[in-house]
Formats: structure tokens, sequence, C-alpha cells
């Protein structure tokens, strides 16, 4: 039985979001975390994006690297795949590998309804013409050393279905790995949408994604929906998730949503499972981290990591959940990462930022187990490097910030490293 995987685009639709973005490390974090929690791919940036692409190499070095002798287990990028955007062009592939040589997996995107290619390209492009180029792309990405490529239909949701199976069949030929369903518009529903993946997995015969945005408030719904059609159609399916939900305009599929919606709703899980080793444990971890990086608080009633997902005040409902939780709960908090008390300095509070001495530094960095100095030289090293960071991030690092940088200087000075028109 086909299954669903996880491909994560926080990295790339969530930071591309008005208003929002992330530093190299907040980035890189995401990255770690995600890796933890079992998703398949990050969709980690833009490789041909100027000041993205030492982050984007240092990642891939952190990924090649055996974890340090002593570092926390989690602290690693392995097995999780780092996949790049970029538009389906040759000129975008050799770009991409010109500034990150060591990509090894790609999402090539390009247009496919008539709505976008008379209204992006004016006439200058017919449907054939991006055929052409996305077929072009593929081959040249496959040449310069590509491991899997996914080929991304940008508005599919809007595009004529016989079109896009012809677009598909184009991609197939030129040996792409999956083909990507975007609801750019977020203009579909579920009843929709398991059509059209069904026929796409059925008449193209490739593993389908499913790229749904919550214009219209079922970005979740319809994931679920395409990947059961993709998987009744014969494919796996990969449903494109942000953590905390975060993306263009209404945003994406929710992350840990999706995962407790495949894993906990009606029937669903009798029959369509999630493939590779996914561990809602760190679902809280990685949800509160991006709520602080992103600087977007978590909605009270958000799924799984929201204040009042296991709240319980009414006095029907309290009494029901005291004598059972099952009475009025659909999974446990602990299940999620949640329960241990979160402790708040009330009193006194050394922070570490872009102006402190080593004192105060050290002060911070001895809290923290699995951090220690070797020397006097080696503590400001990292003090400088975790100056920079708050430079660029513009908040006290979280504790598994500071714990990376102490690990792994080398990959945290490249992240910290941005040169302008070089
Ligand atoms: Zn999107």
């Amino acid at each position: 039985m086909p299954k669903i995987y996880l491909l994560d685009v926080t990295n790339r639709d969530g930071v591309q979001t008005a208003r929002l973005g992330l530093s190299k490390l907040e980035k890189t974090m995401i990255n770690i975390y995600l890796n933890g929690i079992g998703v398949f791919q990050s969709e980690f940036g833009f490789p041909t994006t100027r000041h993205e692409y030492r982050y984007l190499n240092a990642n891939l070095e952190l990924a090649e690297m055996e974890a340090e002798v002593g570092a926390p287990a989690w602290l690693k990028l392995k097995p999780i795949r780092l996949g790049g955007w970029i538009r389906a062009i040759v000129a975008d592939v050799e770009l991409a590998f010109e500034r990150v040589p060591g990509i090894k997996h790609l999402n090539l995107s390009i247009s496919t309804s008539d709505q976008m290619i008379n209204g992006k390209f004016q006439g200058r492009k017919n449907r054939d013409d991006i055929i052409k180029d996305m077929t072009a792309a593929v081959d040249a990405a496959w040449a310069k050393g590509a491991e899997s490529i996914g080929v991304n239909a940008e508005d599919a949701s809007r595009t004529d279905l016989d079109y896009l199976v012809e677009f598909g069949l184009a991609a197939k030929e030129h040996k792409a790995t999956r083909l990507r369903y975007c609801d750019t518009l977020g203009y579909d529903n579920p009843f929709t949408i398991y059509k059209s993946n069904k026929a796409l997995a059925e008449r193209v015969g490739l593993p389908i994604e499913q790229h749904c945005h919550g214009d219209l408030g079922m970005a979740v719904a319809n994931s679920l929906a395409g990947a059961k059609g993709t998987i009744d159609g014969g494919q796996d399916a990969y449903i494109n998730t942000t953590v905390n939900g975060i993306g263009e305009r209404a945003g994406n599929a929710d992350l840990v949503t999706v995962i407790l919606a495949v894993a906990k709703s009606k029937e669903f899980a009798d029959s369509y499972q999630l493939g590779g080793k996914v561990n809602l444990s760190k679902a809280w971890k990685i949800a509160k981290f991006a709520e602080y990086a992103f600087d977007v608080k978590i909605p009270i009633n958000q799924p799984g990591v929201g204040a009042n997902a296991f709240a319980h005040e009414s006095g029907i409902h309290a009494d029901g959940v005291l004598k059972d939780p099952e009475n009025y709960e659909l999974y446990g908090y602990e299940e999620l990462g949640r329960g241990d008390p979160i402790k708040v300095d009330t009193g006194r509070e050394i922070t570490a930022g872009e102006y402190s001495g080593i004192s105060g530094f050290s002060h911070v960095m001895g809290k923290i187990k699995d951090v220690s100095f070797k020397s006097r030289e080696e503590a400001n090293e990292v003090l400088e490097l975790v100056r920079y960071a708050n430079v660029l991030s513009h908040k006290p690092l979280v504790e598994d910030e500071l714990l990376f940088i102490a690990r792994y200087p080398q990959i945290a000075k490249q992240l910290l490293t941005l040169t302008p028109l070089a």
C-alpha cells in the first residue's frame, strides 16, 4: 500500500510570507527539529538567492557530518532530505548548482493554469512552451547531479486536467521523481482535490505532492483528501506542510495538525498511513520555537499545541475529563511533548546579545548542560558568534541555538556570514 510522506516547506513558503522571516540560524534549527519529527524532506530554501547559499551549503555540510561526540542525539540533520526550490528554467538550475554544488534534491516550479500563463507571461509563452521549459530544466538538473526532482505545477487547481496530465507525463518521460499539485490559491475543496489527485496518480503514474493553502480554511482537509486520492490512484502521497501553518496569505497546511489528522481522524489511518518514523513528541518544541522565531503567537485554539488544546473549564467537561480523559480528548498531551512545566525567571536575568561580554555570556552558558569550554579563547569565539546571531535575529537566542553554536562553531560561522553584492 502506498504511504503518506511529509515534505515541510516552512523554510521556503513560510519565510517568503509577507511581514515574516527567519534568520539563517533559525532556519537551521527548524531543519533540525523537522528531522527529529521524522519529516521526509525539508524544502530548506532558495539555492539561486545570494543571501541564502551559504546557509544551504552549511546545512548540507552539517547533514554529512557524523554527530559530534557528546552532542545531544537530536542535534543532527540526518536522515532528513534537504531540498531546494527554484523556477523550472535551465538558467535557475545552472545558478543553483553553481552556488550550491552539493544540492541533491530540487523542486522545479512553473505555472500551468491558463490564468497564470496568460496573466504572467502576457502572450510570451503558451502551454507548449511551459512544458518545454520544464523538461529542459529537469534534464539540466539530472545532468548536474540531482538525485531527486519534484516538478511543481503552480496553480494546478485552476489548470485544465487534461493539460495537467500532459504536463505530468512529460515530467515523467524526463524521469521526474514526483509531481507537485499546487493549490496555490486555496481554491480546492476535499471533493475536488480527491478527484484531481486520483486522476493524476492513475493517468500520470508518479507520486503526487499536495501543496495546499488555507484561503478557504481547508488546507489540512484538502491535504488529506488529495493524499487519499493519490493513494487510491496507486501512488505515494507527499503532503506539504509548514510549522504552525505559516505561509503565504492565509497559510499552508499545519505540520502538527496534518500528522494528527492522518493518525487520529475517524477511520483514516485504517487504510492511509504515514511513511517513515514520524515522532509527534517534538511537536510542542518545534511549534514553540517557530512561535518565538517568527514572532507570531500560536492561536489559543490551535490543534495540539494551542494553549486551550487540553484546557477544560465548564462543569460537565471538567468532570468528564477528570474521570477519563478520553471522554473529551482525542489524544493525550504527552504524545505531543507537552506536560513539562515551563520555567520562567522572574528575578534577575542575564541574556546573551549583540553587546554581551564574556562574564554575562559565561553565566548564561553555565546554565546549559552539555556545554563547557576548553579555554577562555574558545568561550570568546563562541560569544562572538552569538553576538552575530543576535544581530540577525534581534532577540535572545534560545538554549538550543546557544548549544548549536557552541557545538558547531564552524557551521554557525557560515550561517552568520552575509556578503552583499559578492
Ligand atoms: Zn505555497
